[in-house]
Formats: C-alpha cells, structure tokens, sequence
C-alpha cells in the first residue's frame, strides 16, 4: 500500500471514529489525536519526497561547487576534448593546434548541471 493510500485510509477511519457512536468521548479524543500525529508525518514525509531525498539534495549542493574540467588531449588523437569532471560529458572539442577557435567556456554542464572551473 502506497503511503498516499494509507494516509485516506486513516483520514477516513478517523472521521468514522470522530462520528460513530461506538466509542466513549475519552477514547475518541485519544485515537483521533493519534490520527492527527499519523497524518502530520505522512504529509511530511509527502513533502520531502517531493523536495528530493537528502543524498539528491547533497549531490545538488556539490554540483554548485566548480570543479576543474578534464582535458583529454592524447598523442595519437586529433582533437582535443573538454570533458566534465562529473558526468564525463564532452563538453567542447577542439582540433589540435586550432588556437584561433575559441573556446566556449561554459558556466555549468549541459549534461548534469555541475558548475565548471576552466582555470589553467
Ligand atoms: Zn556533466
């Protein structure tokens, strides 16, 4: 059962209990404000998981902090590759010894959001 299932299910099993004639007033206030802490956490909980878990939000954080990008640039290969240092994305390439072409330096990755340093 799903927890967006469970919290009805109690919603309605406290209106039963707030209405019925089953209970006495003592054991129905005692079980409801049982409920009511019940449903607080489940809406809680609802709320978090829509924010992320916290090892999303971590990963989010250290993505804010630029991390110096990867230059591949090995003998035998034509080209030279700007590769991001989280999700190893290219993120530029450049033929060799084409110093005239510029080099666009972006900010973040386009691939996982990870802010760069292009520092030498
Ligand atoms: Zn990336």
């Amino acid at each position: 059962m799903k927890e967006s299932r469970a919290l009805e299910n109690i919603i309605s099993i406290k209106s039963e209990i707030q209405y019925g004639s089953n209970d006495i007033k003592q054991m129905k206030r005692i079980k409801c404000d049982s409920l009511n802490i019940a449903i607080k956490a489940l809406e809680e909980i609802q709320q978090y998981r829509a924010i992320g878990t916290v090892e999303e939000c971590r990963e989010a954080r250290e993505r804010q902090i630029p991390k110096k990008i990867i230059l591949n640039s090995e003998d035998d290969m034509e080209y030279e590759d700007y590769i991001c240092p989280n999700c190893k994305d290219i993120l530029q390439q450049r033929r060799k010894g084409a110093t005239r072409i510029t080099i666009y330096k972006f900010k973040f990755c386009h691939n996982c959001g990870q802010s760069l340093d292009w520092s030498e």
